[in-house]
């Protein structure tokens, strides 16, 4: 039985590894204070033995009573619209929440893993982008609160590793989707879904033809699990490596969802990344992990989710 710490567990992510976790018999200690986590996405572990919810700030010291093998860092609003408002709280988990984050996994002796993201490589020169590749970001821009959060997170997780021994794991996430997104979270699968289902108009920022490489939750959670278990430090793309410009995703979202929305076009947001797709020859040969589920497949279990929470 391993006992594991989800920070950001009632998260859209974080929840799945949750339920991931809970389903391979590990013990589960999840650790969230909400700001864009809810309660519904754990709600039904609660009756679980094997799972507790701690209601905490990060940013603030934590202690966990007990044995503790594993401290998972999922913790972090990460929505483009988050990062304009809640800056200071980005900067705040990912510099004092990933440092009481490591401080609890030494004090423990556990295994540290940090979720970090595809927006260390910024607006990227290199395509597709490997986990060589040191990126494009602007620190004082509108995303500069996000993106130097994680790559802060990233080097002070390093910093423990050599200094303090610590055994960490750095996973980069790229663009993932799936039920219990929250449907006004801005990002661009939820925004086209909902706005299909309700019939109204697709907005696309820019002129579409921007890129994104968007990964089904199980996918993205079966990588979690997978660098989990392996000996590899990282830091390791996760990601589906299908590249799809945005409108392209809006004229798949119209045929999944079977919806006569028009599409209509406002301004692109600053510093918003050209193009991404993960170079995953890392995942693949090291981690033997695949993406199984292409887009298309996907949007509809999360079309379906999405209808059922709208009740549309
Ligand atoms: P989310 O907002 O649904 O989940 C983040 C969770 O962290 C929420 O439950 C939130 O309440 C919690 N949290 C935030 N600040 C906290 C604090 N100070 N103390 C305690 N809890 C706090 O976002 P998500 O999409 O599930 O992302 C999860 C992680 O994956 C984040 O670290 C994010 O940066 C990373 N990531 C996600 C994506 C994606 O496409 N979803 C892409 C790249 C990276
Ligand atoms: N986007 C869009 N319409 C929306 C929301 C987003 O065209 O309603 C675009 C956005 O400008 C970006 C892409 O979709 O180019 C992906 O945005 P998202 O917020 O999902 O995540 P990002 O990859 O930018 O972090």
């Amino acid at each position: 039985m391993t006992r594991v710490v989800v920070a950001g567990g009632a998260g859209f992510v974080g929840s799945h590894v949750c339920d991931a976790l809970i389903a391979r018999g590990d013990e589960v200690v999840c650790v969230d204070n909400l700001v864009t986590g809810r309660l519904q996405n754990i709600a039904h572990l609660t009756d679980e033995a094997a799972f507790e919810f701690v209601e905490h700030d990060l940013s603030k010291t934590i202690s966990i009573p007990g044995r503790v093998d594993a401290v998972m860092h999922l913790a972090s609003p990460a929505s483009p619209a988050d990062f304009e408002k809640l800056p200071i709280q980005i900067l705040k988990v990912g510099s004092l929440g990933t440092h009481n984050c490591l401080g609890l996994a030494m004090a423990k002796g556990a295994r540290f893993f940090l979720a970090s993201t595809s927006e260390v490589y910024g607006d990227p020169l290199v395509h597709p982008q490997p986990e060589t590749y040191w990126g494009n970001v602007n620190p004082i821009g509108v995303r500069g609160a996000y993106d130097e959060s994680k790559r802060f997170a990233e080097a002070i997780t390093m910093a423990y590793h050599r200094m303090h021994g610590v055994d960490v794991r750095i996973i980069r996430i790229f663009n993932t989707y799936g039920p219990r997104m929250r449907p006004d979270d801005g990002r661009v699968i939820s925004n086209f879904l909902v706005q299909a289902l309700r019939n109204r108009p697709l907005t696309i920022y820019g002129d579409g033809s921007q890129t994104r490489s968007f990964c089904y939750v199980s996918d993205q959670v079966a990588g979690h699990l997978a660098l989990l278990d392996s000996n590899l430090i990282g830091p390791v793309n996760i990601g589906n490596d299908t590249e799809f410009t945005m409108l392209e995703l809006a004229d798949l979202v119209l045929e999944v969802t079977n919806s006569t929305s028009e599409i209509v076009f406002e301004p692109l947001p600053a510093d918003d990344p050209r193009q991404r797709r993960p170079d995953l020859t890392l995942a693949r040969t090291r981690l033997g992990w695949e993406p199984m589920v292409a887009l298309r497949d996907g949007l509809t279990p999360a079309a379906d989710w999405f209808a059922a929470a709208l009740g549309v």
